[in-house]
């Protein structure tokens, strides 16, 4: 496993990243990323909840639990629980994990790609590395497939396959974390159709590949006081577009290409183990917001109120109903055909789509219970 400093040291390879209209020289002496990598970097530290965050591997060496492949109930369990624990950048593990649910179809239509996969898996829990899931593509007119866009590189793609590997062509939009990871793995946006062969591409390529561009967006200024702004000054991590300009990818990193039927399966996969790391975040500040406006209400003497009642008690059910879900998902699990397990899709579905569609309405109540004091509050240096 890595320490904190070797994983800051690890991003010293040569990437090409862009911020605010400018090259970055080195992303860990950029002030710009400075609070990113402190909190990526905060996940190397196993010291902090050491048994929950280590396991022994099929080796026996002691590993990132982030990496064991649940094959039974009570290691969903504690993954879940992992995940609560871990930074957005180790949680993005879900694009290795959905690889991983979908290697034996993988390895029906081409034992190489399911190979590939197994491959992939051991270099990155060997290595103890972080890992983007890539998957959004720029899309142009949604109106339109990708072969009857006006540019066809608006959805990526293969323009040239080679007896040694594939080169690819395109964008992926919003990439989590991309310029503080270590390996992208690249999947298709959508299901793809008969003609759309080069779209239907999935692989995995390392952060300074040539031709491997990643343009940032951040959204915390360097230097902000965490007592005025604790999330943001502790925790943001910058989205990346990242432009494939020509890169070449060898064979053994390849996982589809070309059969246009399974790039919906992937797809599908991904979605499902995004949005289990969505829910448990989702359950962890639906939790928070109860608190918050429990607390306030008492503060300001409003907690005798009916309207007030109604309101927690709305954000009680809020949190509820997505603890509730998560519950439902590890307890009605699924099991792949080499018996790896992961959480009820439905269930997890489910959940996530609750969340997000009632989310505005929980922080109107926030607000409402608030007043003024949540925008106008004095900020550290004044006290
Ligand atoms: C903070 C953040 C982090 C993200 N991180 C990642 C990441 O790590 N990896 C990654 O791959 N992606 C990431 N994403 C991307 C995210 O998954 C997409 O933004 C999301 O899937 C929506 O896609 P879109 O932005 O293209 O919007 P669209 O799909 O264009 O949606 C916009 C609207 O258009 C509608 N629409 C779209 N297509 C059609 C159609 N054919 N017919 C009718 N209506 C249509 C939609 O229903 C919606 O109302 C991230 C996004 C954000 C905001």
């Amino acid at each position: 496993m890595k320490t904190p400093e070797e994983y800051v040291e690890s991003l010293r390879d040569g990437r090409e990243l862009y911020i605010d209209g400018r090259k970055v020289e080195d992303v860990t002496t950029d002030p710009n990323f400075e609070v990113p990598i402190a909190y990526a970097a905060r996940d190397y530290n196993y010291d902090d909840r050491r048994e929950l965050r280590t396991y022994t591997t099929g080796d026996g060496e002691v590993g990132n639990r982030l990496f064991q492949i649940p094959m039974n109930k009570e290691q969903l369990e504690t993954r879940v629980e992992l995940l609560r624990h871990v930074s957005i950048i180790s949680g993005t593990i879900s694009g290795l994990f959905a690889l991983l649910n979908v290697r034996d179809t993988l390895g029906q239509i081409k034992p190489e790609y399911a190979q590939n996969v197994e491959n992939l898996y051991n270099h990155c829990r060997d290595n103890d590395l972080r890992i983007a899931e890539v998957i959004t593509d720029a899309k142009g007119d949604r109106s339109r497939h990708p072969l009857q866009q006006d540019d066809p590189d608006l959805y990526l793609h293969v323009v040239e396959r080679r007896d040694d590997g594939i080169v690819v062509r395109g964008a992926k939009l919003h990439i989590t974390g991309a310029s503080l990871v270590h390996e992208l793995i690249v999947l298709p946006t959508k299901s793809m159709s008969e003609g759309e062969e080069d779209y239907s591409v999935a692989f995995s390529v390392p952060v300074n590949t040539p031709g491997v561009k990643i343009i940032n967006r951040d959204y915390a200024e360097p230097g902000r006081s965490t007592f005025d702004y604790p999330i943001s000054g502790t925790r943001s991590m910058p989205e990346g577009f990242i432009v494939f300009d020509d890169v070449f990818v060898p064979w053994d990193r390849v996982f589809l290409c070309g059969e246009y039927q399974y790039a919906g399966t992937i797809a599908h996969a991904l979605g499902l183990w995004e949005r289990v790391g969505g829910l448990i975040a989702m359950v962890e500040q639906s939790r928070l917001m109860v608190g918050i406006a429990q607390l306030l209400a008492d503060y300001n003497g409003i907690s005798r109120a009916s309207h007030v009642i109604d309101k927690i008690t709305e954000l009680i059910f809020y949190a509820e109903m997505l603890r509730m879900s998560l519950d439902a998902s590890i307890r009605d699990f699924k099991t792949t055909e080499s018996g790896m397990v992961y959480p009820n899709d439905m269930n997890i579905n489910v959940g996530k789509y609750y969340g997000a569609s009632n989310y505005h309405s929980m922080v109107r109540h926030l607000h409402d219970l608030c007043g003024g004091q949540v925008i106008t509050q004095p900020v550290e240096a004044d006290y």
